[in-house]
């Protein structure tokens, strides 16, 4: 089995080297630069949370055409990328399954229009990355990945991808219902991500204080009404989820938080953004999250100045 990963920002990284330091054959596709040379000439080092730093040497490129050989692709980029990065390799895939962990609404129909639908797993992850510099990637946090296939039944190929993971240290399920899962997640993102980046506070503080609870409230109350209209089982038990998301990770910044902060461009439109769209697609207000969104949108455009 040769896997590819395509994104060689905090989780691809990540990923990558733990697959590799499983003894899975992998090439880990990025942009030119920094990070790539020191993968090449040291390794990457992976920092745990206990201050424990393993070095793993993985194969880097930045040739997209490094993915003609892989079993299966593992897309790492921001949702803003996904068509672009499909594009990149889209000519060089051939019957290769496209697996997706990335957050947020739209990336897994993004990725069917470049390869057959039922070769597209939708995944998420709570695992955490950053990169700390080049060539180091901050093991931020494990927990649970669920995978599973976008169009069609699992079988045993979406196995085989779970178990590698797995024995790599990425405790991963599978599920017949990802797309429930992909929404649960963006339901806590939605409620999590733009509030504490445009207050510009840790997560912890929208549980610590009756704004912050009634903006996870009402941003989650409109999402979950689209995403059952939608046609997605998610139980009303995700608004506790949120806030105890919120509890558990108190002293973190979300990454919404940190790409305002950095001047960099957010997820936004496949979270609250793409809230909005489908709501309004089926009738459904949304003006907490049309509100978020658009201060989100126009935090974003600092950077354009
Ligand atoms: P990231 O650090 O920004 O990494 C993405 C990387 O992909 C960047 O290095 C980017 O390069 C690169 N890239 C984009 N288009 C490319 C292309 N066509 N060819 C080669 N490289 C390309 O993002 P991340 O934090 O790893 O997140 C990736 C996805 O996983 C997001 O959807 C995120 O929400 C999700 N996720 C992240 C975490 C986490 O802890 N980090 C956890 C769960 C889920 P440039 O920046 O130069 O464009």
């Amino acid at each position: 089995m040769h896997v590819a990963v395509l994104g060689a920002g905090s989780l691809g990284t990540l990923f990558a080297a733990k697959l590799r330091a499983a003894g899975v054959p992998v090439t880990l596709i990025g942009r030119p630069g920094g990070h790539l040379q020191a993968i090449e000439r040291e390794g990457i080092r992976i920092h745990q949370t206990d201050e424990t730093v393993e070095t793993v040497a993985v194969e880097v490129t930045a040739d997209h055409t490094a993915v003609v050989d892989a079993d299966w692709l593992l897309l790492a980029v921001k949702s803003y990328d996904t068509a672009s990065a499909m594009s990149d390799v889209a000519d060089h895939l051939d019957g290769t399954t496209v697996l997706t962990v990335q957050n947020g609404l739209g990336n897994a129909e993004t990725i069917a229009e470049f390869v057959p639908p039922e070769r597209v797993l939708v995944g998420t992850t709570a695992h955490g990355a950053s990169i700390l510099r080049a060539g180091h990637v901050h093991h931020a946090g494990a927990g649970e990945t669920v995978i599973g296939r976008y169009d069609g039944d699992n079988g045993p190929e979406v196995d085989d991808i779970a178990s590698t993971l797995t024995e790599a240290g990425i405790e991963t399920v599978v599920t017949d219902t990802p797309r429930d899962a992909l929404w649960e997640k963006v339901l806590v993102n939605v409620a999590i991500n733009a509030a504490t980046a445009l207050a510009r506070v840790p997560n912890g503080h929208l549980v610590g204080y009756p704004a912050g609870e009634r903006l996870v409230e009402r941003a989650i109350e409109e999402a979950l009404a689209v995403a059952r209209a939608d046609g997605r089982s998610v139980g009303d038990e995700v608004l506790e989820t949120a806030k105890t998301v919120a509890r558990e990770t108190a002293p973190n910044r979300s990454s919404m938080l940190q790409d305002v902060e950095a001047g960099s461009q957010t997820e936004i439109e496949s979270l609250n953004g793409a809230i909005v769209d489908r709501g309004e697609a089926m009738g459904i207000e949304t003006p907490v999250n049309r509100t978020l969104a658009d201060l989100v949108r126009l935090a974003e455009t600092l950077a354009e100045d």
